[in-house]
């Protein structure tokens, strides 16, 4: 089987793959600081000389920030784009690291050998994993798989600022049928495919009452305090078993798909360890929703932030003209943000005495997305995952956005698969990152039979 020749491939050239990220990994393309732009530069020209020798059609196009990296090999099939960032976070502390970030090596540690430096898992070694399967793949098959596009970013630790707008100049070039991120981890230590990603809204309230603020003893029991009636309100948000009571809040909301729910349950998530890491223990969701649901596919409601009256030393008998809160909200698939926004502000608005106004200050939102799971591509590559890490794969939610994935839907309509082999432990933005070895040779081969699957 060719598939098997490619996987011995992979095995055998370990070595020099370890060796080429290294090389990779010692250009210190830190975004954020202009000092490094040189370094930058150089990474995304060390990616395009190593994609012209694989046989890609690579260039470097310049933006107003660092450039991306493209690369383009046509072949029969569905055109699949790839996704990653060769620019890494900024390495202070110094004195925290074992050794020279910019300076990589191999290292022995009690749960295995190690690559250590900056950017080893965010996202230099990931995006790498990539790049080997297919250099693999074309020493067995004379050819690179199947229909690629290569898109690297050298803006993502730094806010993507030109992303957007080289998107929209290019979306011809970048259109695919799918996209492959490569910049998430495997969840605890199963393969897990993202497919999920929450949304969100935001607002900010400002509850005014008296014109200024006033005397306690003068005033109080006569006029109306304001935050008085902001706790009132905002302490009302939540029944007694975690629901948010905003009238109509849930009505948009999808329930999870029954297989959705049991692979989930075949992950064993340890919610009293994630909890206890943070000096809690009991969730507070919905409480008849799993901890999983309450976190990847159910809406929130979170007070951010909530101030007024006196804050200094001492005490001050006032009753304050103004109370405020910050509030967010984490939406899921269905979700439409500036509606959501419009229940919140009836809801508070319906609550507020005739003798104080309220007012509202908006904070920009984003909907959830969801990938189109149906796409024969992502069973393909959960078969393929569970194969390699000899477990089930999981398609899997995350509670949080990842920018790229609804860039693609929605400035270029495609859908994106990820997919990722970083640990909890990597230390990813910290001192001492590293990359299992292991999540390297195993993401490398990872690819290979995904790609073996879905491309051509
Ligand atoms: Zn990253």
């Amino acid at each position: 089987m060719t598939l098997d020749t490619v996987l011995a491939r992979i095995d055998e050239t370990l070595p020099e793959a370890v060796d080429r990220l290294l090389e990779l990994l010692r250009i210190p393309s830190v975004s954020t600081d202009p000092a490094f732009a040189e370094a930058c530069a150089s990474a995304a020209d060390w990616l395009v000389d190593d994609l012209c020798e694989l046989g890609f059609d690579a260039s470097v196009r310049p933006t107003p920030g660092h450039p991306m990296v493209m690369a383009r090999a046509k072949g029969p099939g569905k055109h699949i784009l790839f996704y990653g960032h060769y620019d890494v976070q900024p390495v202070d502390p110094l004195n925290l690291w074992n050794r020279d970030p910019f300076d990589p090596e191999l290292q022995d540690t009690p749960k295995g050998r190690v690559i250590r430096g900056r950017g080893a898992s965010d996202d230099k070694g990931q995006l790498m994993t990539f790049l080997e399967a297919c250099r693999a793949w074309k020493a067995v098959h004379g050819t690179l798989p199947g229909n690629l596009t290569i898109f690297l970013e050298g803006e993502e630790e730094s806010g993507s600022p030109s992303l957007v707008p080289f998107m929209e100049e290019n979306a011809e070039e970048l259109r695919a049928d799918l996209a492959l991120i490569c910049d998430t981890g495997l969840f605890a230590d199963k393969p897990a495919i993202v497919t999920m990603l929450r949304g969100l809204a935001g607002d900010e309230v400002t509850i005014t009452g008296p014109s200024k603020d006033l005397h306690s003893g003068m005033y109080g029991g006569l006029a109306m305090n304001p935050l008085r009636l902001l706790t009132k309100i905002l302490g009302g948000m939540f029944d007694d078993q975690g629901r948010v009571t905003i009238p109509g809040f849930y009505d948009d909301v999808r329930e999870l798909p029954d297989e959705i729910r049991a692979q989930w349950q075949g992950l064993g998530f340890d919610h009293a360890g994630f909890l206890g890491e943070v000096g809690l223990s009991l969730p507070a969701g919905e409480q008849d929703r799993t901890p999983l649901e309450m976190l990847w596919s159910r809406p929130t409601a979170e007070i951010n932030g909530m101030w007024g009256g006196y804050q200094g030393a001492g005490s001050k008998t006032v009753i304050p003209s103004q109370a405020f809160a910050k509030l967010t909200f984490r939406l899921v698939p269905g979700m439409d943000p500036e509606k959501v926004q419009t229940l919140f502000r009836d809801w508070v608005r319906a609550q507020v005495p005739a003798d104080c106004t309220v007012s509202f200050s908006p904070k920009a939102g984003a909907p959830a997305s969801e990938m189109a799971v149906g796409d024969p591509a992502f069973e393909a590559a959960r078969l393929a995952l569970s194969e390699e890490w000899g477990q089930p794969a999981a398609f899997v939610g995350c509670g949080g956005s990842i920018p790229i994935a609804g860039h693609f839907k929605t400035v270029l309509g495609m859908d994106a698969m990820l997919i990722g082999f970083g640990r909890d432990d990597d230390q990813i933005h910290s001192p001492n990152e590293k990359y299992d070895l292991e999540c390297f040779h195993k993401g490398i081969r990872s690819w290979a039979r995904v790609l073996d699957r879905i491309a051509g």
